[in-house]
C-alpha cells in the first residue's frame, strides 16, 4: 500500500496544473482501488459550493456540475467531515442525483473529506455497482491518501489562482494564509531572498541579458565539470569501479545535450540562469522521486547536489547587489534577523516568511522594528513573486499577491487610519503612564539592533527591559571580541542614561542559531539554550559580563539578566560567575559599581522557584514568549500548532498571577518583558495582576500608554476576576475585546487582530 501512495503522491506532485493534478489522482485512485467510478469535488468558499472537477467513471459531460454546500452526500461528507461509506447510495435521505452523471448505475459510495488546515478543500468519492459496504482496508486507503494529497491540491490551487490572477482572467484577489507575524499593512513590491547555493528558492526573474546569462551558465557548467574530474581522480585509488562509473553519469548529465542543454532552453525563453536552472533540476528531481528502483529513486538526491553546485558558482559570477525598491516587501522561505540587518530600514515595508510562526524571532525583531510580517505562509508560492506588487496585512496574517484596485484601495485606508492613530499619539511622549485612579506603571523597551534606541527615545521609554545580546552576535560572522561588546554595551547604555538597561547574557540555542557556533540537536527548544550555553562555556559568559560591566563605569544604569534559568543551582553559579568577573573588571582599574542582576521566569519550574531566586537576585522579569510556549507545549515556530500558542490560555494567567504573588511577598522587583506587554489587551490584564514594569517593543509603547491612560485599575481587576473564571484563551481575549470596545477603547485595536476583524 505504501508503495502505491508514494508513486500516486509523486505523479501528483509533478502535474503541472490542478487540472492534471485532479485527473491524475482519479485515475489513479480507481485503478488502485479497483473501484468503477472516482471522482473529485472542489470547494468554493465564496459560491458555497462543491464542483465536480475530475471524475472516471462518471459521464464527462456532468464535470462543471455544481453541489450547494450541504447538497448531496458530498455535501454530507463536507459538512460532517468524515467518510459516509453506503452500500446503496440512493436510499439514503441526503442522496440528491447528479443529472446526467449517468451516476444512477451505481450502488456503494464511498465518500472521504479533503481537509488541508482545517478548511474543506473537497471531497474524494469512489463508487461501484455491487451493493455493498467499502471495507475497512479500502476506507483506510481513501482517507489515507486524500490526506496526503491535501497539501499538493491546495498548492496546486493557489499556484492555479496566481496564474489566473498573472493574465488578468482572475474574478477574486488571491489571498495566503500564515500566521500574524508583526501588526500593520504594507502594500509595496515584493523582493525575494534566498540564501546562497539553496536552489529551491531562487526566485524567477527576467533575464536582462540573455547572452550574458548563458554565458554564465556556460563558465559555471565548465567549473563544475572541472570540480567532479578532480575529485573523481582524487577518489580513483580508493573506490570501486561502479562507483566511479557515477561521475561519468553526473558529468554527462551536464553535458551540452542533457541538462544544459534544457537550462539553455529555458533561459531563451527569457528567464535568468539561476531561475532556469531551478525550473530544470527541480522537474529532474521529481522525475528521479518517482522512479519505482529505490536505487534510482535516491539518485534525486545526486541531481539536487549537482544543481547546488551549477548554483553556487552561477551566484558567484553573477554578485549583483539586490536593488530594494523604495517599498520592499522582503519574501522568502525562512527569513533570518541577518536579511532583516541587509536592507535599509527606510526602503523596507513589509515581511513574509513561509517558515516560522508569530513568536519567532525574527518576528519580534521585526514587531520592535515595526515592520508589518506574516510567517508560516506555508502555501505561498513565493520564488514567482519576485518584482510583483503584494498587499501582506501583518493583522490577521494575510498575503495578496497582484492585488486588485479595489482590494488595494481598502487597504491603502486601513494604512492612512492606522498612520493616522499613531500621529496623534505623540502628544503622550513625556507624559508619564498613569491610570485613572492614580496607578503608576513604567514602561520600558525591548532592544536588540542600533535601531531600535531612536525608535525607543522616541517614543518615551522609561528604561530597557530585555537588551537581547544575541542579536549582535548572530549578524557577525565570529564571536565579537570583549572591546567589540563593551563599544556595542557602552552606546545602549549610554543612549538610555540614566534610565536602566537590562543587558540579557548571550541567549543562543532554540531558533537563534550563530552561524559560527552550530548546534545541532532534534529539540533545540529543550536542548542547549540560554544559560545552559553559557555555563558550559564561562570564556564566552566571563567576556561579555566584563565588556559590560566596563560599558556601565561611570553610568551605573546597567542591570544583567540570566535567561531561561530552571534551577537554583544555575542561577548560583552564574552569580559565582559575575563577582568573579567584577573583581576581575575592578582590579584592572575600572570604577564599576555590581549591579542589580535578575533572572527571567520562561519556563515551568521556574515559576515554582520564585521564593527561591528573589532571596538571591534583585529582579525578576517574566518572559512569557517562552513560558507560554513550555507551558502549553506548543513550539512558538511552529506554524501548525500557532493556534494553540495564546498566552491568555488560562494556565498561562494563572501562572502570570501566582508569580507576581510570589515575588511581591519576598519583596523583590517584578517585570514582564516577553511580547505580551506590548499588546493592549494583554497589559490591561497584567496590571490589575500587579505588574508595574511592562518592557516591549518600541512601535506598541503609545499605544500601551494611551490603553492605561484610558482606564482604571479598579475596571481592570474587575475584568480580570471575570476572565480568570473562564476557560478558554479565544473566549477570554473576545471578552477583554468586548470590555475594551464599551470602555471606548476601540480605537487602539486599529493594528491588532483584534481591530482587524
Ligand atoms: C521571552 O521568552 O518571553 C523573552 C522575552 O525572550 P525571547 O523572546 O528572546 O526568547
Ligand atoms: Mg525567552
Amino acid at each position: 500500500m505504501l508503495n502505491i501512495l508514494r508513486r500516486i503522491v509523486q505523479k501528483v506532485n509533478a502535474a503541472k496544473t490542478l487540472q492534471v493534478a485532479l485527473e491524475i489522482i482519479v485515475q489513479e485512485v480507481r485503478v488502485a482501488m479497483k473501484t468503477e467510478v472516482c471522482s473529485v469535488f472542489l470547494f468554493d468558499d465564496d459560491e458555497n459550493s462543491y464542483t465536480l472537477m475530475a471524475s472516471e467513471g462518471l459521464n464527462q459531460s456532468a464535470i462543471g456540475m455544481k453541489l450547494l454546500r450541504s447538497e448531496g452526500l458530498v455535501g454530507q461528507v463536507g459538512l460532517r467531515e468524515e467518510p459516509i461509506n453506503l452500500e446503496d447510495a440512493a436510499s439514503h435521505p441526503k442522496y440528491r442525483y447528479l443529472k446526467e452523471s449517468g451516476e444512477e448505475r451505481f450502488h456503494a459510495f464511498l465518500g472521504v473529506p479533503i481537509i488541508h488546515h482545517r478548511a474543506i478543500l473537497g471531497v474524494l468519492v469512489v463508487q461501484q455497482q455491487e451493493v455493498r459496504f467499502f471495507d475497512e482496508t479500502e476506507e483506510s486507503f481513501l482517507i489515507t491518501i486524500s490526506a496526503q494529497l491535501a497539501g499538493i491540491i491546495a498548492h496546486a490551487e493557489a499556484s492555479g489562482s496566481l496564474s489566473r490572477q498573472e493574465t488578468g482572467s482572475a474574478t477574486k484577489d488571491t489571498r495566503f494564509t500564515g500566521v500574524a507575524g508583526a501588526p500593520g499593512v504594507a502594500i509595496g513590491e515584493a523582493v525575494v531572498i534566498s540564501p546562497p547555493a539553496y536552489l529551491r528558492s531562487v526566485p524567477d526573474r527576467d533575464a536582462d541579458d540573455i547572452d550574458v546569462e548563458l554565458q554564465h551558465l556556460d563558465r559555471a557548467l565548465k567549473a563544475v565539470r572541472k570540480d567532479m574530474r578532480e575529485t573523481s581522480n582524487k577518489l580513483a585509488p580508493s573506490l570501486p569501479r561502479e562507483e566511479m562509473a557515477l561521475f561519468d553519469v553526473y558529468l554527462s548529465m551536464l553535458d551540452d545535450s542533457a541538462i544544459g542543454a534544457e537550462v539553455r532552453a529555458v533561459i531563451r525563453e527569457g528567464q535568468w540562469a539561476q531561475g532556469a536552472l531551478r525550473q530544470v533540476i527541480e522537474e529532474h528531481v521529481k522525475n528521479f522521486e518517482m522512479m519505482e528502483d529505490v536505487y534510482l529513486r535516491e539518485r534525486a538526491v545526486d541531481v539536487r547536489d549537482l544543481g547546488r553546485r551549477v548554483l553556487a558558482y552561477l551566484q558567484e559570477q553573477d554578485k549583483r547587489d539586490v536593488v530594494y525598491p523604495d517599498n520592499s516587501v522582503l519574501l522568502s522561505e525562512e527569513l533570518t534577523p541577518a536579511m532583516l540587518g541587509e536592507i535599509p530600514r527606510d526602503k523596507l515595508v513589509g515581511l513574509v516568511s513561509v517558515k516560522g510562526s508569530g513568536n519567532s524571532h525574527v518576528a519580534i525583531l521585526a514587531r520592535a522594528m515595526g515592520v508589518p510580517t506574516v510567517m508560516g505562509a506555508v502555501d505561498l508560492p513565493f520564488t514567482r513573486l519576485n518584482a510583483r506588487e503584494v498587499i501582506i496585512d501583518g493583522n490577521l496574517g494575510r498575503v495578496y499577491p497582484l492585488p486588485s484596485p479595489e482590494l488595494r484601495g481598502y487597504y491603502q485606508e486601513v494604512v492612512d487610519q492606522e498612520k493616522q492613530f499613531v500621529a496623534g499619539l505623540d502628544v503622550l511622549r513625556d507624559k508619564p503612564c498613569i491610570t485613572k485612579d492614580q496607578t503608576r506603571v513604567s514602561l520600558w523597551v525591548n532592544t536588540g539592533l542600533m535601531t531600535d534606541v531612536a525608535r525607543s527615545l522616541d517614543r518615551g521609554a522609561e528604561g530597557v527591559g530585555l537588551y537581547r545580546t544575541e542579536v549582535h552576535f548572530m549578524i557577525r560572522e565570529r564571536f565579537p571580541s570583549e572591546s567589540e561588546q563593551q563599544k556595542i554595551y557602552r552606546e545602549q547604555l549610554q543612549a538610555f542614561a540614566p534610565n536602566p538597561v537590562t543587558m540579557r547574557t548571550l541567549d543562543i540555542g532554540g531558533d537563534k542559531a550563530l552561524s559560527y557556533f552550530p548546534i545541532q540537536e532534534d529539540n533545540p527548544f529543550l536542548g542547549w539554550r540560554g544559560i545552559r550555553v553559557t555555563l558550559d562555556h564561562p570564556e564566552i559568559f566571563l567576556v561579555q559580563v566584563r565588556a559590560m560591566l566596563k560599558a556601565s563605569e561611570g553610568l551605573n544604569n546597567l542591570r544583567i539578566m540570566l535567561p531561561m534559568v530552571s534551577n537554583v543551582a544555575e542561577v548560583e553559579e552564574a552569580l559565582h560567575l559575575i563577582h568573579r568577573a567584577h573583581g576581575e573588571v575592578v582590579s584592572e582599574g575600572f570604577d564599576v559599581k555590581l549591579p542589580p542582576i535578575g533572572v527571567m521566569i520562561e519556563v515551568p519550574a521556574a515559576i515554582y522557584l520564585v521564593k527561591e531566586f528573589a532571596r538571591r537576585v534583585d529582579f525578576l522579569s517574566v518572559g512569557s514568549n517562552d513560558l507560554t510556549q513550555y507551558l502549553l507545549a506548543v513550539d512558538r515556530n511552529n506554524p501548525r500548532v500557532a493556534e494553540l500558542y495564546h498566552s491568555f490560555h488560562p494556565a498561562v494567567l494563572a501562572a502570570l498571577q501566582s508569580i507576581v504573588r510570589d515575588c511581591k511577598a519576598e519583596g523583590a522587583a517584578i517585570s514582564i518583558c516577553g511580547e505580551m506587554a506590548g499588546d493592549p489587551a494583554a497589559a490591561i490584564l497584567l496590571l490589575a495582576m500587579g505588574y508595574e514594569v511592562l518592557s516591549m517593543n518600541a512601535t506598541n509603547l503609545p499605544k500601551i500608554k494611551w490603553a492605561l491612560r484610558n482606564v482604571s485599575t479598579r475596571w481592570a481587576k474587575g475584568l480580570l476576576d471575570e476572565v480568570m473564571t473562564m476557560d478558554d484563551a479565544y473566549v477570554i481575549q473576545s471578552c477583554i475585546e468586548l470590555a475594551m470596545r464599551k470602555a471606548g477603547l476601540s480605537k487602539v485595536m486599529v493594528g491588532t487582530r483584534a481591530g482587524a476583524k
